[in-house]
């Protein structure tokens, strides 16, 4: 694949070198290995509980759209959308100030389909891949980095027949880190595999990443739109659908959105919530507000694919969480155990959090968990219906940090949700609280 790109800036202390690799190291024990089919829960497999200033944040987005998609047939080659997010970061910089670690984005564009539309192939996929190495896109320095990533969209395969104008089987899928597009590609118009065949052909490698779009909102049928919908639970999508978009920068989006991250949560899944703007447009860059966070440590000084490496380890591990404000740092912990851990069933426990925002006052945070849903699964719309409340802040300042012993009889799992005084909100991944036989499964 592409140029290795180790371009610009590259500045660290030998000090900052040996506090990045402990903690990547620690970071690496942590995520591996997956767990397999009979999930053992690791009491804290994991390590030392993280400390403040070891994880910085990484602002950015997992979905977007360059003139590859068929959708957005004027604008230009991916580059142009890495570049536009590129030249933008440094103003979005000088507001976030030292918990800042970079920003990423990930370019998606659909993959064609040929029943309806010329979506990219591979062999333009190939060239998104390497406009995605580009050393002009690629940062490394002085204060902050900014990671290019490239993906496709999975849009095509028609379901059967009860949504005559789309062209949906399964809803949207984003696929990252794969070496080709090639087996998902529809070249014969015969040939109309099973949403569920083309899903599974991607997951069977464990080195690949993978998102449920969009579910339940906008016009199209779409990942999750209803209970058939949201794919079953198996060890394989488990270990690859790693993400799910709980809002596009639309606020009326979000209650659907957080709602099917619950559905998802309660399949069994080990998903984070991120927030893919679905932008169509290379100059608008990181333009939204809404933003996915990556807590992981300094990137500064590496090479591009250590810097895709340490992200995606984080991104993996559940380091996650979706915000519509752009200037939001949460982090919190379980025990000591960080966001994304998964950690055996107790009775009680103690939740540390920290939140800061760079430009608002936070006005409410709250620990939720699981119970039993109000309405059957597939009719929930909010996410009030299916968890309760631990804890609850009314901080009321742009800075918090608190600590609370809860009892957690009956939780499978729980995460953060954060409201800001202008109305926007955050939702962090989730803490696993496990057992062998069921894994986080309520
Ligand atoms: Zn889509
Ligand atoms: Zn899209």
């Amino acid at each position: 694949m592409g140029r290795p790109a180790e371009t610009g800036f590259a500045v660290s202390t030998q000090l900052n070198r040996w506090i990045c690799l402990l903690v990547f190291f620690a970071g690496c024990a942590r995520n591996t290995p997956e767990p397999a089919v009979s999930y053992s829960p690791k009491p804290a497999p994991s390590a030392a509980p993280v400390t403040e200033g070891e994880l910085l944040c990484y602002y950015g987005d997992t979905h977007f759209h360059s003139g590859y998609s068929a959708d957005n047939r004027r604008d230009g080659p991916p580059l142009g959308a890495w570049k536009s997010a590129l030249a933008r970061t440094p103003e979005a910089a000088s507001h976030v100030g030292p918990w800042l670690g970079g920003y990423f984005l990930f370019v998606t564009d659909h993959v064609l389909y040929t029943k309806t539309r010329p979506d990219m192939d591979d062999a333009l996929f190939q060239k998104l891949r390497s406009q995605a190495d580009d050393p002009s896109v690629d940062r490394s320095g002085p204060d902050f980095t900014f990671t290019a990533f490239a993906g496709a969209e999975m849009t095509g395969l028609r379901r059967g027949g009860d949504y005559p104008y789309f062209d949906d089987k399964f809803g949207h899928l984003n696929f990252f880190l794969m070496d080709s597009i090639a087996p998902y590609v529809e070249t014969d118009i015969a040939n109309n595999p099973k949403g569920e065949a083309v899903m599974d052909r991607f997951a069977a490698d464990p080195r690949h990443l993978a998102q449920f779009n969009h579910p339940g909102y906008g016009e199209e049928p779409r990942t999750g739109d209803d209970s058939r919908h949201l794919y079953p639970y198996t060890p394989e999508r488990d270990r690859v659908f790693r993400f799910i978009e709980v809002n596009d920068d639309q606020p009326k989006h979000w209650d659907k959105g957080v709602s099917q991250y619950n559905l998802c949560l309660r399949r069994g899944y080990h998903v984070s919530p991120v927030v893919g703007t679905d932008i169509h447009n290379t100059r608008a860059g990181l333009t939204g507000q809404a933003r996915t966070v990556f807590l992981a440590p300094s990137t500064l000084g590496k090479s591009l694919q250590e810097r895709r490496s340490t992200l995606v380890a984080a991104a993996r591990a559940g380091r996650v969480y979706a915000t519509e404000n752009q200037t939001l740092q949460i982090q919190w912990s379980l025990d000591g155990q960080p966001m994304g851990s998964r950690l055996e069933r107790r009775d009680q426990g103690e939740i540390q959090v920290t939140a800061r925002c760079a430009n608002g006052v936070i006005e409410r945070l709250e620990v939720a968990a699981d119970r039993k849903p109000d309405v059957s699964e597939d009719k929930i719309e909010n996410e009030t219906q299916c968890t309760r409340v631990l804890a609850r802040w009314k901080p009321g300042r742009d800075e918090f940090q608190g600590r609370q012993k809860v009892k957690l009889a009956g939780v499978h799992y729980l995460y953060v949700r954060l409201w800001i005084e202008t109305g926007e909100r955050a939702v962090t991944a989730p803490i696993y609280l496990e057992s062998a036989s069921r894994g986080s499964k309520p």
